[in-house]
């Protein structure tokens, strides 16, 4: 049975493990990466990564090339589509189109014309849009065209877009939807041979002296100054540490993703939509892949399906009807192999704030430390962050040049020594990403509870102020810089 003995182990080969790895890497320090996996494991085909991963992405040194592959978007598109009905069934009612001077605005209603003159001068003054030229038109029935249509009872309203383009506080925004399979061979790329051992599941945890013991699953013991779980939602690193296993939210997503055979009309935007207990969204990744999301609280006889991509791409495109054709299209075209649902889960934010992020000579990034919904599009994001962090702290203890009176000592006392500076250096990773991924796990669950939200006034937040408020949060919390990897003490490796 083998026996290793490493400085730094990293559990996951995932975004986190790969980051962190790099960027001890270019910091000079050498690392071996677990994959209990016989490959790069690539689920939920996309992300969304934003400003603050970019600069992680740039600080490793795979921002170029990542770029390179990928469509900038310039626009986030969110639209209000409220299902006050029965969200499969279809009943036979008239679409009101009602022009105003600013906007054209779709209702699809069973009332009568002057009775659905009066609601939807109610609405208009609720939305605060009222002008005299509005009330008049209103009141005037040529205003409102109508035509016979047999729908869902659906009401639907785009909002205003907002450019993801721009300068923030930490330089020019960008936002790409990234393939997560090319993202992990770009990082995985940039390690030197031997870094990662595929098929190497950690089953237990042993503390000896100032190293901890890794038992692999095949068998092989593993002994470690220092150890970094990177192993996603369930990790048996954290659950070391003392944290619980991540919450269910209560919802599911369905993704997708659609390769085309030409450009297909796409446009780099971001198409978001939200509504009475679901949000979904469709981007592209590159000028022929996109990428789809749907979030929802299904029913229990909808829990029953989740196994089921055909019955799923089915539900989506049921509860997305009203969605514009040419974008529902790159639903109707993704085949079935490539839909998958997944329960949605997250770690309790007290969790955060009172866990161990690290004990000792272990400590936790990614998915294994803040796991959250999706719904600020951040925990990958995060991951990047917490890589690049951990590794400017983490190399500190061991690149920093031993004083005269180290140099001195025997190897059992130099070994204290050097472990009293692991302790503190992820101490201090811990402290510093404590705040930053409360904040971003808090934002997400919130956001989360409104954009899904069924109560009446968090709906009516949700489709009346929200989406305003929604972009402005999306940039201002992606507007971060976790800083690069450079420091006088450390030799940088290219
Ligand atoms: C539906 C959905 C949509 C999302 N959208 C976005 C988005 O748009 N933008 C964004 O930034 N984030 C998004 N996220 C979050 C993002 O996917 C995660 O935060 C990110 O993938 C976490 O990476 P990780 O490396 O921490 O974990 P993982 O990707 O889960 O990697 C963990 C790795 O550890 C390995 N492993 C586990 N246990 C062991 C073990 N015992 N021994 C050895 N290996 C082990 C696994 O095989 C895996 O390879 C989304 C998440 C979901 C669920």
């Amino acid at each position: 049975m083998e026996s290793l003995v490493e400085d730094v182990v990293i559990v996951g080969a995932g975004i986190a493990g790969l980051t962190t790895s790099l960027a001890l890497h270019r910091l000079g320090v050498r690392s071996l990466v677990l994959e209990c996996s016989d490959a790069l494991r690539v689920t939920g085909f996309a992300l969304t990564t934003w400003t603050n991963a970019w600069k992680a992405l740039d600080a490793v040194g795979v921002g170029a090339i990542l770029r390179q592959q990928h469509l900038q978007l310039n626009e986030w598109k969110p639209n209000c589509m409220n299902t006050p009905g029965t969200r499969m069934t279809s009943s036979a009612c008239t679409c009101y189109v009602v022009y105003t001077s600013h906007h054209k605005i779709t209702f699809y209603s069973k009332y009568s014309k002057l009775h659905l003159c009066i609601r939807v001068y109610l609405i208009l003054l609720n939305n605060l849009l009222v002008n005299t030229y509005i009330i008049n038109k209103l009141l005037h029935p040529r205003s409102i065209r109508c035509r016979n249509v047999t729908t869902s009872l659906v009401m639907e309203q785009q909002t205003s877009s907002l450019s993801l383009k721009g300068t923030g506080k930490h330089g020019e925004r960008e936002v790409r939807c990234v393939r997560r399979q090319l993202m992990l061979e770009a990082l995985a790329k940039e390690l030197p041979s031997g870094t990662m051992r595929f098929m190497s599941k950690v089953v237990a945890i042993h503390e000896s002296g100032f190293s901890k013991i890794l038992h692999l699953a095949d068998g092989t013991t593993i002994k470690t100054k220092v150890l970094i779980g990177c192993d996603g939602i369930n990790s048996m690193v954290a659950k070391w540490l003392g944290f619980k296993e991540a919450s269910f939210t209560g919802r599911y997503v369905i993704r997708g993703y659609t390769k085309l055979m030409g450009h297909d009309g796409l446009e780099p935007k971001f198409n978001h939509y939200f509504g009475k207990g679901f949000r979904a969204g469709v981007l592209p990744c590159d000028d022929n892949t996109v990428y789809w999301f749907l979030t929802w609280t299904p029913t229990t006889q909808e829990m029953g399906l989740t196994e089921n991509p055909a019955k799923m791409k089915q539900l989506a495109l049921s509860m997305l009807e009203k969605m514009p054709s040419e974008v529902k299209s790159f639903i109707e075209k993704t085949e079935v192999k490539d839909i998958l649902t997944s329960p949605l889960r997250y770690r309790h934010q007290w969790e955060l704030m009172l866990g161990n992020i690290s004990k000792d000579n272990v400590c936790v990034v990614g998915d294994a430390f803040h796991p959250m919904a999706p719904d600020l599009g951040q925990g990958g994001c995060c991951a990047l962050e917490d890589g690049i962090v951990l590794a400017r702290f983490l190399a500190e203890a061991f690149n920093k040049k031993p004083c005269k009176h180290i140099k001195e000592m025997d190897e059992e006392a130099k070994a204290e020594v050097q472990h009293k500076k692991i302790v503190a250096s992820l101490k201090k990773y811990a402290k510093e990403r404590k705040w930053r991924s409360f904040d971003i796990s808090v934002t997400s669950y919130v956001m989360g509870l409104v954009l899904q939200g069924d109560l009446k006034l968090v709906a009516h937040f949700r489709d009346k102020v929200l989406p305003n408020f929604l972009a402005e949060l999306l940039l201002k919390k992606s507007d971060f810089d976790c800083g690069k990897l450079i420091c006088d003490t450390y030799d940088v490796v290219e």
